[in-house]
């Protein structure tokens, strides 16, 4: 869906997290517009130039909330609840759901008590599960859809 470029790698994280497919390169122009060509993404980039010449979206604001709202005003992305959760935010593979019992032992003892979904990423074998940062998460999502 998306191509970030490098100055974009915390709006990369936020994508994911909001269950869009984000891929953060660290590549030049050239790199970069491959990337969009060859695998049909849409290059993000706060470099106007790139921006021209690439036909990609160029992102004007600094802060990730700012930008986030830049592409839901832009009509490129929506927040829906049932997309996130889907992608893990470190390498944007998709995530699995798995049962409770085999995050037993894998995540703190405190989150395994107190949640019953929990999703794995087999790239980085890591466990997410719906905790104190997810609903923080949630809330700032909430905020910049207002
Ligand atoms: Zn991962």
């Amino acid at each position: 869906m998306f191509v970030c470029d490098t100055m974009l790698g915390k709006l990369a994280r936020w994508l994911r997290i909001l269950g869009y497919d984000a891929v953060y390169a660290k590549e030049s122009d050239d790199g970069l517009m491959m990337i969009a060509k060859g695998e049909k993404r849409i290059l993000l980039t706060r470099d106007e130039e790139l921006a021209g010449r690439s036909g990609g979206f160029l992102i004007k604001k600094s802060s990730v909330d700012d930008q986030l709202k830049e592409l839901l005003d832009a009509g490129l992305i929506e927040i829906d609840e049932d997309r996130m959760l889907t992608r893990c935010p470190l390498c944007n593979s998709m995530l699995k759901a798995v049962d409770k019992e085999s995050a037993r032992g894998r995540v703190p003892e405190r989150s395994f008590e107190n949640s019953d979904r929990f999703w794995y990423c087999g790239q980085c074998d890591k466990y997410y599960w719906v905790g104190k940062h997810w609903t923080d998460m949630k809330e700032r999502v909430e905020r910049i859809r207002r």
